[in-house]
């Protein structure tokens, strides 16, 4: 084979595959997923039919292996499927973000065969996962979580307190970090698997948000919560390792959030300029107009690039822990000034609740906080390149 033939295809470009996986998601989301918006927004609460039929489309196991009942995709699918729903509605593309590239991911990568048999098939077929780290007193500084695991026999009994946890009021199953030993630090925290109706688990608080309104976010509740041994994930003492390397991993996922919530406000931005008129024109036909626009493409672009080439990396096994921070940082930057430009596009009509781009710039804000702030996504990058 000549180099030309071995070198990789640009990055935009899909593989019959994927180019119809996306298709199938992009109109999913038009027709399914459009016309709840603004109810699931209104009424904070996600459509169970709706999180039925995204578990029938296979878009809630996209990586669970086929032999686990799962469609065996790549990491750059669940990408895809994450932007394609979040252009419609961010919230339902962050139920799916953490239930492929947090929730799923973890088993995957850490579960025992046992696990993976009881948990994969469920997570594929009708089973939300949420993936519970932070806590009131430590987000950034996730390490410094106080959520205790106390051994007793064969069981680990659990108590403390999350916060901010995605997913919770949908969730059956919960991957929960808590420390064995907090004089150990970090080398004392352990993940555990932890089901939904466990004796001694409750959900307290549900956020009243900002926006991804229609994603739920509780705080989980341990009084004395017996988990079996064996449903501790990967190795006691090791869950700061889980907890690190699906972050970096679901960072990604954030940033294919960002880009689809960009992609989307600018479809509707562009849509508008075409038809509303004033001074006896099209918007689009004045060129301040058609600049910002083009500058907003531009910016989309460049993170569309950004998030596929980190998720092509992590499918090819190569080194994309820079990647995956830049592109989270970048695409969540263009998120929100995309989203805020769409709403002056759409001028009063923007601000009102009638049209879409309100909803999106009141949701672009949470990708600059979550799985990593921007702050820590700089100090990230700054200690890989500097
Ligand atoms: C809607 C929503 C959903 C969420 N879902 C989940 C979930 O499913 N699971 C989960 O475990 N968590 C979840 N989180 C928690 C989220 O990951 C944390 O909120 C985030 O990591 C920030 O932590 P914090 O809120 O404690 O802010 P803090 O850590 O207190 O940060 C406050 C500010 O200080 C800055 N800062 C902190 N440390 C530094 C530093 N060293 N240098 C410079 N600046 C710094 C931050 O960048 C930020 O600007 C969710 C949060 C929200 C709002």
């Amino acid at each position: 084979m000549s180099e030309q033939q071995n070198a990789p295809l640009a990055l935009t470009q899909l593989g019959d595959d994927e180019r119809m996986f996306r298709g199938t998601v992009r109109q999913f989301a038009a027709e399914r997923i459009a016309p709840l918006v603004r109810e699931m927004d209104e009424a904070q609460q996600m459509d169970q039919g709706l999180v039925r039929q995204l578990f029938e489309l296979g878009l809630m196991g996209i990586q669970v292996p086929e032999e686990y009942g799962g469609a065996g995709g790549s990491f750059f699918e669940a990408v895809l499927a994450v932007e394609e729903i979040s252009a419609v509605d961010p919230s339902v593309g962050v139920l799916v973000d953490v239930q492929n590239t947090l929730c799923v991911n973890a088993l995957a990568r850490w579960a025992t065969e046992e696990q993976k048999r009881r948990w994969l098939p469920r997570l594929a077929a009708d089973t939300v996962g949420a993936y519970a780290l932070s806590e009131a007193s430590s987000g950034s500084d996730a390490f410094a979580l106080q959520t205790r695991a106390v051994r007793r026999g064969d069981d680990y009994v659990l108590n403390g307190q999350k916060l901010w946890i995605t997913n919770a009021k949908e969730a059956g199953l919960f991957v929960v970090f808590a420390t064995v030993d907090p004089a150990a630090g970090y080398k004392g925290i352990t993940a555990f698997l932890v089901e939904k109706g466990a004796a001694g688990f409750s959900l307290g608080r549900k956020e009243d948000k900002l926006g991804i309104r229609a994603s739920s976010t509780c705080e989980l509740v341990f009084q004395d919560c017996v988990v079996p041994g064996n449903q501790v994930l990967g190795e006691v003492g090791k869950g700061y390792k889980i907890a690190i390397e699906t972050l970096n991993e679901g960072r990604i996922g954030i940033g294919a959030q960002m880009l689809g919530l960009a992609a989307g406000a600018w479809g509707h931005a562009a849509k508008w300029a075409k038809e509303r008129k004033q001074f006896g024109k099209a918007l689009v036909e004045f060129q301040a107009m058609q600049f910002q626009l083009a500058e907003m493409a531009t910016e989309i672009e460049a993170a569309r690039l950004m998030v596929y080439n980190a998720a092509r990396l992590k499918d090819e096994g190569l080194d994309f822990l820079k990647e995956a921070a830049m592109c989270k940082y970048l695409a969540s930057h263009v998120a929100e000034r995309v989203a805020s430009l769409a709403v002056e596009v759409f001028g009063g009509a923007g601000f009102v609740k009638d049209y879409p781009v309100e909803k999106l710039y009141r949701d672009a804000k949470i990708g600059k906080i979550y799985e990593g702030t921007s702050f820590i996504q700089l100090a990230t990058i700054a200690k890989l390149v500097l």
